[in-house]
């Protein structure tokens, strides 16, 4: 059923779905508004390819072939002529998001899936604007893309069983494991995680401990493979600011406000891993995992 595959957004999880895709031999449109973020996205994907090669995961022929079927387009109306699905990863805001849904309902083609990776934005009130709810679903893909096994698939109040079918399938097409899910706020995997991220916040916030021992006593006293402050830093703390205020909103409930250390940092523009820095610095090319001076003392 699916050839070609439009990706709308080139950031950290659409050149990721784009890879994927892509390695899996779907025709892949990757369309973002900033054409910079295009040329950064290919760039990344051919790296991540060649680190697959060397892992002999995929062959030195996959890796061209791969990236040889993913074409860039700056308009969503010349990106999405003749696929048969979108997924739609642009940025975490629900203006933009509606706004790309609109646009989608005009020029996709009738039948297109229209599926969006949002983190917590209700797939109801997507489709919502749309005169084709029954086929807007969520496809939540997890970060790294190529490396995550779980989709969580999202079905809206109006999605078509058909489409969660075909959607189930296409997943384990791609060697990823779909979990279904109804539409609430954060649907499950951020109604779990985000607490977590956001008590860690505070309790840096509170002094109760460190940067490090904060994540050291998650990665060694529960085996989280990775401490929750680094994870915020690289889920971006942007996203989860805006993820905790979804639910927030969608639940009437404050347990879920943004810690004000969270907000500080993202109007700051202390991003995490996408800014370089975030409770940690990061700089390109280093493995080692540095304190931000800010925390260190
Ligand atoms: P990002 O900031 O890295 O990238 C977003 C991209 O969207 C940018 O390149 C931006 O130029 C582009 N964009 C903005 N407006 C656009 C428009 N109108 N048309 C086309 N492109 C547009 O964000 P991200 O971390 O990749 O997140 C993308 C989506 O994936 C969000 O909904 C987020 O909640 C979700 N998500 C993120 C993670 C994560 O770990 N970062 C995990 C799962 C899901």
């Amino acid at each position: 059923m699916f050839q070609k595959i439009a990706v709308i957004g080139a950031g950290t999880m659409g050149n990721g779905i784009a890879h994927v895709f892509a390695v899996q031999g779907y025709e892949v449109h990757l369309i973002d508004v900033n054409t910079g973020q295009l040329v950064k996205a290919l760039q990344t994907i051919n790296k991540n390819l060649e680190r697959q090669v060397v892992k002999g995961t995929i062959s030195a022929d996959d890796h061209i072939a791969a990236y040889a079927r993913i074409n860039t387009f700056s308009s969503i109306e010349e990106g999405v002529q003749e696929v048969q699905l979108v997924v739609e990863a642009a940025t975490e805001n629900i203006d933009l998001k509606l706004n790309i849904f609109k646009e989608l309902d005009k020029y996709a083609p009738e039948g297109a899936i229209l599926a969006s990776n949002t983190s917590s934005i209700s797939i109801t009130r997507i489709a919502g604007v749309t005169k084709r709810p029954g086929t807007v679903i969520g496809m939540h893909f997890m970060n790294p893309v190529p490396v995550m096994k779980l989709v969580e698939v999202i079905n809206g109040y109006g999605t078509a069983e058909t489409v969660t079918e075909s959607i189930v399938e296409l997943t384990r097409k791609i060697g990823k494991i779909p979990c279904v899910v109804n539409d609430y706020p954060g649907f499950i995997a951020n109604r779990i995680l985000m607490p977590m991220i956001n008590e860690a916040i505070y309790s840096l916030y509170e002094g109760v401990a460190g940067v490090a021992s904060i994540d050291n006593i998650m990665k060694l006293g529960m085996a989280h493979p990775m401490g929750p402050l680094q994870l915020a830093d690289f889920i971006g703390l942007d996203t989860c600011h805006s993820i905790l205020q979804v639910m927030q909103d969608g639940f009437g409930n404050p347990k879920y406000a943004p810690c004000p250390l969270l907000t500080n940092m993202v109007n700051a523009g202390k991003l995490g891993v996408k800014t370089g820095e975030g409770f940690y610095t990061y700089t390109a090319g280093s493995k080692d995992l540095k304190v931000s001076e800010r925390f260190s003392k």
